[in-house]
């Protein structure tokens, strides 16, 4: 895997504001990155220093090898970016807009005019002026912006604010075809449980320092939060007679239902455990700490 971009020892300072202190981490090829945080924890910031808007106050950026403030233009052809506000010109057409950008990255406009159906925008629209588009469309013209001349690096600022669930879900589809072809898309959200399934890394800021950065799984695995187990007993059954190795547990949805906690090494007990003596249980479910859950977690951890 190659390594697109490189965020190394980073501080930036706007006069006595501190945006962002010593934050390192690569972006590799083909991978889906969540940047997460409050508000003004520092992700424009971030994906300001990579598009080589901003200069870092001390350490180094490097996207696709090159200083991305001073790099080449090829490589800067190279940066796709999705703004959080998509602001286009509202008189011309979409059509109009993309050949615009098109001219602008020096990009074929035939080849151009192609990304419309790779970001689903119906092909009646594309002549109309963009102020009679909705959100969700100016967010797609948006995103076939940001596409063009195949992005190694792509920036998605808030990327599925304002739109719908259908829309949200072949927004995903799209940036999962995206990581087929090795770009690397590094995405600002507030909408975690929409990412949860869709990225293969979190980094977390917080007041501009990185506070988290891994896998899921990773992530679970360093902040050894809780798994929740739920039972379904027959109706009738009374917990408190169901021997279960002297787990304690609450009271669930209904009378059968109950809940209990469970340190991540002793899950694997428990599930046996339940499992052998199965008479009176229905039904098992395991919920593993959310990526809301590991939020709380790795900020509340960092404000002590
Ligand atoms: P949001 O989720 O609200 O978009 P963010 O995580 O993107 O927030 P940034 O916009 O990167 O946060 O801002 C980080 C900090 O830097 C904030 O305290 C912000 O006020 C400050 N900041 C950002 N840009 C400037 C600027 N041009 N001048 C002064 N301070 C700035």
């Amino acid at each position: 895997m190659t390594v697109t971009a490189r965020v190394a020892e980073v501080t930036k300072k706007y006069n006595a504001v501190e945006a962002i202190r010593d934050v390192s981490f690569e972006l590799v090829s083909g991978e889906t990155v969540a940047l997460v945080g409050h508000n003004g924890a520092g992700k424009t910031t971030l994906i300001k220093l990579l598009l080589g808007l901003i200069r870092p106050s001390s350490g180094d950026v490097a996207v696709l090898g090159q200083n991305p403030a001073t790099g080449e233009w090829s490589v800067r052809q190279r940066l796709g970016y999705l703004p959080e506000s998509v602001a286009f010109h509202l008189a011309l057409t979409g059509r109009e807009t993309l050949q615009f950008y098109a001219r602008l990255k020096r990009v074929d406009p035939r080849k151009a005019l192609a990304l419309f159906e790779r970001v689903g925008l119906a092909s009646e629209a594309v002549d109309r002026p963009v102020r009679t588009y909705s959100k969700g469309m100016r967010q797609r013209l948006g995103l076939a912006q940001a596409l063009l001349g195949e992005p190694g690096l792509l920036l998605l600022d808030e990327p599925t604010s304002g739109l719908d669930p259908a829309l949200r879900r072949s927004f995903y589809d799209l940036v999962d075809d995206l990581r087929q072809t090795g770009c690397t898309v590094l995405l600002s959200s507030h909408a975690l449980t929409e990412l949860e399934h869709r990225t293969d890394r979190v980094i977390i800021v917080n007041k501009g320092r990185k506070v988290a950065d891994g896998a899921l799984e990773e992530l679970r695995r360093v902040a050894k939060l809780p798994t929740r187990v739920g039972i379904q007993l027959t109706a009738g059954t009374r917990i408190a007679e169901w021997e279960c190795n002297g787990t304690k547990w609450s009271s669930g949805r209904d009378s059968s239902s109950f809940e209990t906690e469970i340190e991540p090494s002793k899950k694997i007990e428990l599930l046996r455990h339940i499992t052998t003596n199965p008479a009176q249980l229905q039904a098992i479910t395991v919920t593993e700490p959310s990526l809301d859950d590991l939020y709380a977690h790795f900020l509340g951890r960092n404000a002590r």
